[in-house]
């Protein structure tokens, strides 16, 4: 089983489900030619797609379009159903930068059939996570900066006050829908800026100075 790692601690989080909120910024929403939606757009990812700061990202071989997004992800320390913003606020014990790794030519295509985007989003290593910090130890600040880099350039660069939906709602909103437990994780969405990425290509994602990770796509 998964775990999530947290900096300077030893304590460990198995992973549970790994929630996904797509379109949550205005300006990555217009970049894909999407509506800005008035509720959080959700999709799952399997636990097994997850690798860790320093893995390799394996670029499947159905997809030629294999597109970053950089995530603010949120860890969930206990769990909540139905959540108020006090409860939704407890609920996240911790923050880490992520990356949701996505097929976006198999997306279009999916989505022009209105099917699922298992194939574009679950793929084994789609998933990537920095060690987490606990609230504890950081107040993540609302202008908080996601950058993201490939090979040395930015491509993704912008705060966290563009998020459409702050945390606090994103987990509101999605314990309205099912449970959240100890050790799950949310990716926020993405800000404008993705594109592709090709093998060899390395990735480094920052969430201001408390998250960093990078990888390798082979
Ligand atoms: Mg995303």
């Amino acid at each position: 089983m998964k775990s999530v790692r947290i900096k300077n601690s030893k304590e460990e989080f198995p992973v549970g489900k790994i929630l996904c909120v797509g379109r949550n910024y205005a300006e990555h929403a217009k970049e894909l030619g999407n509506e800005v939606p008035d509720k959080p757009v959700l999709f799952l990812k399997p636990a097994s797609a997850l690798i860790y700061s320093g893995g390799e990202i394996i670029h499947p071989v159905y997809g030629n379009e294999l597109h970053h997004e950089v995530e603010l992800v949120l860890l969930i320390g206990e769990t909540v159903k139905n959540a108020n913003k006090v409860e939704a606020e407890k609920a996240i014990i911790g923050y880490g930068v992520g990356l949701d790794m996505t097929l976006r030519d198999v997306q279009n295509e999916l989505k022009k059939k209105g099917n699922p985007w298992t194939l574009a989003k679950c793929f084994d290593t789609s998933a990537v996570i920095s060690d987490c910090v606990l609230k504890k130890d950081y107040s993540l600040k609302p202008d908080e900066k996601l950058e993201l880099k490939v090979n040395g350039v930015i491509k993704q660069s912008d705060t966290l006050k563009s998020m459409i939906f702050n945390p606090v709602e994103i987990v509101e909103y999605i314990s309205s829908v099912m449970t959240l437990e100890k050790g799950d994780l949310i990716f926020t969405g993405t800000p404008a800026g993705v594109s592709r990425v090709y093998r060899g290509d390395k990735l480094e994602a920052k969430l201001g100075e408390i998250a960093t990770l990078s990888c390798t796509v082979i």
